[in-house]
């Protein structure tokens, strides 16, 4: 697939309003400052498609974007930050539960980490729910240029063999935005996940 021509298609304020259950979708997800936006715009080659640098906490908009006939990618809303009230976490959580659930075009998500601080413990309750959903999963190390070749190999091997226990289909990859380190492995998942 050729990600460069992804374009903007809407904003959601809830899954309610996401385009018709049709097709294949995939969706990104992450801790505020994951670097999903980063990720985004490397992946689609669009320094804007994806904002970066919001303010997290605000308006939690899942944005949405076509990527070919019947194929979107969904932007949702960072998770973890922790001036977020309570209330306004509960509410997210319930509504990402029901998307992952319900939604029959979803076929995976891509969970990307600071392969600094991997697999928090929302990280691992969202792979967990994505594998109970039947999902496919990526988990992206992001920020992969901040290790030294040794260190990043040491972390991937570890995270894979951490993945094992979520019992799914869950594959691991290291990612940097910054030298498109890992940008073939990304696609090759995604062309997978976009072509079953
Ligand atoms: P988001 O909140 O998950 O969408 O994260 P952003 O994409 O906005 O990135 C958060 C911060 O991490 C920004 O300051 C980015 O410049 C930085 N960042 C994102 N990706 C990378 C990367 O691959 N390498 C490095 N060194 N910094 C990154």
């Amino acid at each position: 697939f050729n990600y460069q021509q992804t374009r903007f298609l809407t904003s959601a304020p809830d899954i309610r309003a996401l385009p018709d259950d049709s097709g294949i979708e995939v969706a990104f997800a992450g801790r505020s400052n994951a670097g999903k936006s980063s990720a985004l715009n490397t992946l689609t080659r669009q320094n804007s498609l994806a904002r970066t640098s919001k303010t997290p906490g605000r308006t939690q908009l899942i944005n949405t974007f076509h990527l070919a006939d019947n194929k979107r990618l969904i932007d949702l809303p960072g998770y973890g930050f922790a001036k977020v009230p309570l209330e306004v976490k509960e509410k997210w959580q319930k509504s990402l539960s029901e998307y992952l659930i319900k939604r029959k075009s979803l076929k995976g998500i891509v969970v990307l980490m600071d392969i600094r601080h991997p697999l928090k413990d929302l990280d691992q309750q969202l792979v967990h729910w994505a594998v109970q959903s039947g999902l496919s999963v990526l988990i992206l190390l992001t920020k992969a240029d901040k290790l030294s070749p040794g260190p990043r190999k040491k972390t991937l091997l570890e995270v894979r063999d951490a993945s094992m226990a979520f019992m799914g289909d869950v594959t691991v990859e290291a990612f940097s935005s910054l030298n498109k380190f890992g940008l073939t492995e990304l696609e090759q998942v995604l062309d997978r996940w976009f072509s079953d």
